[in-house]
């Protein structure tokens, strides 16, 4: 019943289920599970139609296919989306149905947060099912690894641009310093670069700035900002037909999802000669602290882990430019040989 939707990708499951005693309309879907039992956050909106969460399921989870395999860990891609306003109908109740929705695919589906979730959510679905992921305490918040992995990539890539991987005095525009971008700015202001930063929340910019002696400019200038490197860490769609040929950078590597309107945007960026690097290879650092929270997390063998990012990032612009495809359909072509039967590897 899910094929005629355009996102179905021959999704190995797709499952419903509807609580009314806790408000529960929720979508659980399993893309690929090659590599191992299928991670994802879970998502809760007040999506404006049934079809609009299912569009949503289908193509988060196949994104995370994508994500787990360019992230090398054992796991698959799945996804999981409420129906239901976050600010509002987000009861206990709500989330222990979710937890015994996940609880009965025995393990086939892990789940996290992701957006209208937090970790406390996770927590609180986790008193239903032992297949939550991302609460362990010692850990922290993973965030810190989603940074780390952004900063490993934005290494690789001033190697590849400037010959090498010192980021001491290059400037780097920052877009967005919540929890991604504000650990960011802390790792770059200890190399030495200069960092310029926006946030649509001022305080927010403004405390990166006292921390980091950072330069705040306003959130319609960070895109325009004179700099090395920009960092795309707020919102999605910021790389766009519009906006590429206003860019002054000549790298892009950052925490958001989605950065590029449009697949055509891989091929824009490599005619304007900026390297970019695909957002989920750049914050895949995240979901591998989640894979080691679920095993044995120390913070040592995330880092490693982490740092492998960068050397697949490395053979993201080595086929690149050997093929002249974008750095985006490379990457999704290593991701798509990495799930595929034959292409298993694990951590
Ligand atoms: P966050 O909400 O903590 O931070 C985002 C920041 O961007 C906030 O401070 C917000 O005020 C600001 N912002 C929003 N719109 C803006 C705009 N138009 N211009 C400038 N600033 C704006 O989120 P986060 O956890 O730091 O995640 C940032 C991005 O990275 C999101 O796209 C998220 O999906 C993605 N991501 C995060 C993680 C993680 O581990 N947190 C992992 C993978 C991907």
């Amino acid at each position: 019943m899910y094929q005629h939707f355009p996102d179905f990708d021959d999704h190995v499951l797709v499952t419903h289920r509807q609580d009314t005693p806790s408000g529960l309309n929720a979508f659980i879907a399993v893309h690929n599970e090659n590599r191992g039992p299928a991670m994802g956050g879970c998502r809760i909106l007040k999506y404006g139609s049934t079809d609009l969460a299912i569009k949503d399921v289908l193509r988060l989870s196949r994104g995370m296919t994508y994500k787990n395999a360019i992230a090398n860990i054992p796991y698959g891609g799945g996804k999981a989306v409420i129906i239901a306003d976050p600010r509002v109908e987000k009861t206990t109740r709500l989330l222990h149905a979710m937890g015994d929705f996940v609880q009965s695919l025995h393990g086939r589906y892990i789940t996290s947060f992701d957006s209208g979730t937090t970790l406390d959510d996770v927590n609180t679905i986790g008193v239903r099912t032992e297949f939550a992921a991302g609460t362990l305490a010692e850990a922290g918040n993973a965030s810190g690894s989603t940074a780390s992995g952004v900063y490993y990539c934005m290494r690789a890539a001033a190697e590849r641009v400037h010959g090498t991987s010192d980021l001491g005095g290059l400037t780097v525009a920052i877009q967005g310093v919540g929890n991604v971008g504000r650990r960011l700015a802390e790792k770059l202001a200890a190399d030495g670069a200069k960092l310029i930063v926006a946030d649509i929340e001022t305080q927010n910019a403004r405390a990166v700035a006292q921390a980091t002696g950072a330069t705040v400019v306003g959130v319609d200038e960070i895109l325009l900002a004179d700099a090395d490197i920009l960092s795309p860490c707020a919102l999605g769609g910021v790389l766009s037909p519009q906006s590429i040929p206003d860019l002054k950078v000549k790298i892009v590597v950052g925490g958001a999802n989605n950065q590029l309107v449009s697949a055509d945007d891989d091929e824009r960026l490599q005619h304007a000669g900026i390297l970019y690097c695909p957002d989920y290879l750049a914050n895949a650092g995240g979901i591998i602290d989640l894979y080691y929270q679920r095993s044995t997390w120390t913070s040592e063998a995330v880092d490693k882990h982490v740092r492998q990012l960068a050397d697949t990032f490395h053979e993201v612009v080595e086929r690149s430019r050997a093929t002249r495809l974008g750095t985006a359909k490379v990457t999704d072509a290593i991701a798509q040989e990495r799930f595929s039967f034959g292409g298993r590897e694990t951590a």
